[in-house]
């Protein structure tokens, strides 16, 4: 275990002033689990080193969100994935970056600095798990958690090559995750291979009293669906989906994957969904107006920043938020309290709500005949670095994930190819609720 942590330190030292998917490298907390492996040798991570998305609480050290608001907050206690993690003798090797608050789709919103993809420096990760996937692309980890809101840990691991499961939502703990959208928000893995994922989910899934909203179900053994071929499998491909214009080669190297899996065994057929573009604009009502509402507790009061302008209680209020907050973070604020507010209510936050209901009919009725859906993972391959400053051009990025977390369905994003300027392709493999199974199932069958 000494060995390996040492391997991924010097990797880390060699290539991260490169790429910089770090926020904090946790040498200090890897020599003290490393001292308890012993007692954690038989378990399941026993001495491998994970990275940690850096809006998930560790104890004693900072956890920043990638915001200036939490710059040098240090919570007193870990995520409930952290304590599993370190319960299965993982070695955490450090907090990744990510779009503060996890609020982007490039990582590009972090506060501190940008991290750069790892098949082609002058592009983004993707995000907003940009450093986790970044750092298993490179080689930085053998494995990372991320979370996925709208897509943030499918897109980056489309965007670097690598596999990001977003789990259904209830699965894993959200306990002691930043929240931005919490009806929405899910703790993944994000790895080099599918049977990496299995592992890490078999770590990470489980009921957690600590979070409310987590489902009480047996715990499954993922790993024993990398035994199981596709041949009874029937994969639903969403016409509409394919119809919508965007990158060709995308298109093409997903259609080909689903190619392979019919000469696998799989039964494929055309299914007819709702029009995706609904679940973008419902995700981009709902998302906004919870992170209104999550974010409401940056006051300088309790805890992060405090503005050093603080003639009265407003002024610091107006000044920590103002001084604490980029401005992606400052959009969804004022576009979720537009959406709240009385008058406005009922026409867009009821209005999505209702949307989202029917979405969410749309999946389970597919589900009702098929076993799985495929899809791509975003409808292009990474940006350039500095290339999209509309943010509605970012926001549309998510077409194809969004829809998932508004179902609270699971789906992982695999490689299956590149384009021609060499970056990496992903698909979408998406599942009824609890059938990560399946996913790996067919996953596993492409890889
Ligand atoms: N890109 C989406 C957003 O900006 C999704 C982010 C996420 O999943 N955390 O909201």
């Amino acid at each position: 275990a000494a060995e390996i942590k040492a391997a991924f330190s010097d990797r880390i030292a060699e290539v991260d002033p490169q790429v910089k998917s770090y926020l904090t490298v946790t040498d200090e907390l890897s020599e003290k689990q490393l001292a308890n492996y012993d007692s954690a040798k038989e378990a399941a991570l026993a001495g491998i080193p994970i990275a940690v998305k850096d809006n998930m609480s560790t104890d004693g050290i900072t956890t920043t969100c990638a915001s200036k608001m939490l710059e040098n907050y240090r919570p007193p206690y870990n995520a409930t994935v952290v304590e599993k993690l370190n319960q299965a003798g993982a070695v955490i090797m450090g907090k990744t970056n990510m779009d503060e608050f996890a609020m982007g789709s490039s990582t590009e919103n972090s506060a501190f600095f940008n991290t750069h993809n790892p098949w082609n420096l002058n592009h983004a990760p993707g995000g907003s798990s940009g450093g986790s996937a970044a750092a298993v692309a490179a080689g930085e980890c053998a494995a990372a958690l991320g979370s996925d809101t709208g897509g943030s840990i499918r897109q980056p691991a489309s965007y670097c090559g690598v596999v990001g499961l977003k789990p259904t939502y209830g699965l894993v703990s959200r306990y002691g995750l930043v929240a931005f959208a919490s009806s929405l928000d899910q703790i993944g893995p994000i790895t080099k291979d599918v049977e990496d994922t299995a592992i890490l989910m078999n770590v990470i899934a489980g009921h957690d009293e600590k979070d409310s909203t987590s489902v009480k179900r047996e715990k499954e053994d993922y790993t024993a669906y990398l035994k199981e071929d596709v041949s009874q499998l029937k994969i639903g491909i969403p016409a509409e989906y394919f119809e919508l214009d965007f990158d060709q080669e995308v298109k093409d190297s997903v259609l080909a994957a689903v190619e392979k899996l019919k000469e696998a065994g799989a039964t494929v057929e055309t299914v007819h969904m709702t029009d995706a573009a609904y679940a973008l604009a419902a995700y981009y009502v709902i998302a906004p107006a919870e992170a209104s509402s999550n974010l409401a507790r940056y006051d300088g009061v309790r805890y992060g920043l405090r503005s050093e302008e603080t003639a009265d209680v407003t002024t610091m209020f107006t000044n920590t938020r103002y001084q604490g907050f980029g401005d992606e973070v400052k959009r969804r604020i004022m576009i979720g309290t537009y959406a709240l507010s009385s008058g406005y209510y009922d026409a867009y936050y009821l209005k999505a709500q209702k949307a989202r209901t029917l979405i969410k009919d749309d999946f389970d009725r597919i589900f009702n005949d098929f076993d799985l859906i495929i899809t791509p993972t975003a409808p292009n391959t990474a940006i350039e670095l500095g290339s999209k400053s509309d943010p509605l051009e970012m926001y549309y990025t998510d077409i194809f994930t969004v829809p998932i977390n508004i179902a609270g369905v699971p789906a992982m994003s695999i490689p299956c190819g590149f384009d021609s300027n060499e970056m990496p392709i992903g698909l979408q493999l998406i599942g009824p609720h609890f059938g990560e199974g399946k996913i790996i199932q067919a996953a596993y069958t492409l890889e």
